[in-house]
Formats: structure tokens, sequence, C-alpha cells
């Protein structure tokens, strides 16, 4: 299951050109984005990118300033939230505090007319999906933070929308909770079969929970992407360093030939990379590298198709499942290397100060322009 891959699939939202103004400001510039059904998408942004603000337009609640949102074909524009087949989650704080969950569940319903007979079957179905059957009758007060989490959800799926917006969903959480509530929420989602759109600030559970990213700075989108390929495909430099650990060696293309450039810092510092994109001879780039595809050592390795660089043991980390080595390199530059700490009882004991060598192949990061 992967329409985006499928140039005839069709997408079930589009935002079209959209912008959004407020004022002066411009919290959302000219985007444009395809949304595919039942897919669980993650909007991923820092504070005030405007995420917020798309999802607001999507349920209806802003209208664009230009440009278009469609859905399922048709342009949503003038048509008020109520009648959007679209219902937005809020944090569990939003529960009604006076009503059993039951209540809570049924309410939306009631509002809708629909007979008693039908409610209590649907609130029965939510129970169960939420795993709360045996919580019925009890107030929001009553229950953890985790079983709330679950009524919200349960209440905003109740009346069977297709899409179900949510907006920092797992905010109120602690963060095993957050973690666990991460996985009930892709089952809820698979087994409910709907469209789930989320806004988060936390790249772990975009990441965790996502079929695709997409990754806002300042109201426009920077790149679409699955987890795997935002991560080991980043698209600029912002991306690069806004989703996990990243090294980003700074540098002049000084040559390339068959697919691969050789990076110069202009301080002594020279790389061969791969996986060069567009990068002109002599135009300036990064060479981004995640941690972990850096090797340190105490003796040189051999092998010529990779890179190896002397450096100084600048400061270790030790984190339990890994161990994260800042490596000084002799122009002055920290690289971060990590290794796992279950393949590291054959590797020789580095410590402060020691001559090291760092070595990756040149297909083991991205060159960016951007
Ligand atoms: P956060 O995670 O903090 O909610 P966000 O990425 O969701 O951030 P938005 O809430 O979409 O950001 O806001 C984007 C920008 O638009 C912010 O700078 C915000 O101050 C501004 N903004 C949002 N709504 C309004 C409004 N009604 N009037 C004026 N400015 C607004």
């Amino acid at each position: 299951f992967a329409p985006w891959n499928d140039p005839d699939a069709k997408p079930y939202i589009v935002f079209e050109n959209v912008t959004k103004r407020f004022g002066d400001f411009t919290a959302v510039n000219n985007l444009s984005l395809k949304i595919y059904e039942r897919e669980f998408f993650a909007l991923l942004g820092a504070s005030g990118c405007g995420k917020s603000t798309l999802l607001r337009m999507l349920a209806g609640f802003d209208e664009p300033t230009a440009g278009r949102i469609l859905l399922d074909g048709q342009d949503l524009r003038g048509i008020p939230p109520y009648r959007r087949p679209v219902n937005m989650m809020f944090q569990s704080y939003a529960l009604f505090p006076h009503m059993t969950v039951e209540a809570n569940i049924a309410f939306g319903l009631k509002q809708e007319g629909m007979a008693k007979a039908d409610i209590e079957k649907r609130v029965a179905e939510m129970l169960k999906l939420v795993k709360l059957e045996r919580f019925a009758k009890r107030k929001p007060h009553q229950l953890s933070g985790g079983q709330r989490q679950r009524v919200a959800l349960a209440r905003s799926v109740a009346k069977r929308p297709k899409v179900l917006l949510l907006d920092e969903p797992l905010g109120a959480l602690d963060k095993k909770l957050r973690e666990e509530t991460q996985f009930e929420l892709m089952d809820q989602q698979q087994e409910l079969g709907l469209t789930f759109v989320v806004v988060t600030h936390d790249q772990e559970e975009a990441m965790t929970m996502a079929d695709r990213i997409a990754i806002m700075d300042k109201g426009e989108v920077m790149q679409v992407a699955t987890p795997a390929e935002v991560y080991e495909a980043p698209s600029s430099r912002f991306v690069a360093g806004f989703v996990g650990n990243v090294n980003m060696i700074e540098g002049t293309v000084s040559g390339r030939e068959n697919g691969v450039a050789r990076i110069s810092d202009g301080n002594g510092l020279t790389i061969k990379a791969e996986n060069i994109g567009d990068a002109a001879a002599g135009s300036a780039v990064a060479f981004a590298i995640r941690p972990e595809k850096i090797k340190v050592s105490s003796r040189k390795p051999d092998d010529p198709g990779v890179n190896v660089v002397e450096g100084e043991i600048y400061d270790i980390a030790y984190l339990g499942d890994m161990t994260v080595y800042h490596v000084k390199l002799a122009d002055g530059q920290v690289v971060k290397a990590s290794a796992l700490n279950a393949s590291r009882i054959t590797d020789d004991p580095l410590t402060w100060n020691d001559r090291a060598f760092i070595s990756f192949r040149p297909d083991a990061g991205v060159v960016l322009t951007r």
C-alpha cells in the first residue's frame, strides 16, 4: 500500500497553492500537498510553522486566503465544519467533565438526532475499539490520562468521519504512555480504515506513527516523504538537521566523475561522496551523514573504498544502548559518531584525547545543495 508511488492513484485530500494570511503575516505560503485515503499522515514542524492553521482550514474553522482545498474531488470552500466529513480530535482535557464516558461518546450522535438504539450500538462499538467497555459509567476524573485520551478518540470517531484530524493528540501524556499510545493509535487507525492527519512537533512521534511526513518551516512544506526517506535521504540541510542527529560536512565540490564527487572544506579535508544529485563542480554543498554511519577506531582502516580521516577523541558519552563519540578533526570541526554497544565488545576501548580514525563509505551520506 503506497499510493503516493502510483502516478494513477487519486489523492483524497489536496491542498492546491494554499495561502493563509493573518493581516500582513503569512502563516501558510502557497502550499501544495496530496494526502491519500487511509493514509496516516503527519505534519511535522516547529512551533509557529503553520501546521495547526493547515488543519483548521481542512476542518473548516478557517478559510484559505488563496488556493483551494479539495476532499475526494470536492472543493471545500464555503462548506461549514459540520458538513465536512472531517472531525478534529481535541486533547483529552476537552472531554465534558460532568458526563460519563458513554455520555461523552454519545454526545455528538445525540446532537445529530440519531435514534437511541443506534446510539447505544455505536457507543458500544466505540468502547470496544478503545478497550474501555468496563469504564462506560465513569467520569473523566476517574480515569487515567491514557484512558481519557482513548475516550477523546472514541468521541471524535463516533460519527464515523472520513478524516480524523489530530492536533498534538498525545501532548498531555508523559513520555512512556505517549510511546505506548502511539502504537495504539496506529492500530485504531487501521481498524477504523480512516485517513488520519496528525500535527506534531515531536519527530519521534511522527516517525513512529506516520506513513508519510510533511516537514514544514515558515508556512512551507520542505519535504514530503516516508519516515525512512526523510531520515536517509533528506532533501535539504533544514530537513537533515530537523530529523535526528546529523553531521554536516560543509565544503565545495572540487571534482565529480562517475557519480562520485570530491568535496573539500578548504582546510585540508577532502572526502569522496556519492548520492550527489545535481551538485555541480564548484558549488557549495554539505555532506550530511548520520552518526551511526561513521565508524571510530584507534587503528587506521586500510580499505581504499572508504573515507578515512584522522582526529582526536574529544568527548565520549555512554548511553546504555550506544556510545557517542565526538571526534575533533585536524581542521577543527567536531564529528559525531555512534556505535551500538551490542557490537562494541570487540572494539578497542577508546578514551578521551586518544588519536582516532573516523571512516565512512562515500554512499553513507547525501550531498545537499540547499
Ligand atoms: P504550534 O505548534 O505552536 O501550534 P503551529 O505550527 O501549529 O504552531 P500555527 O498555529 O499554524 O502554528 O500558527 C502559524 C502562525 O500563524 C503563528 O505565527 C501564529 O502566531 C499565526 N496565527 C495563527 N492563527 C492566527 C490568528 N488567528 N491571527 C493571527 N495570527 C495567527
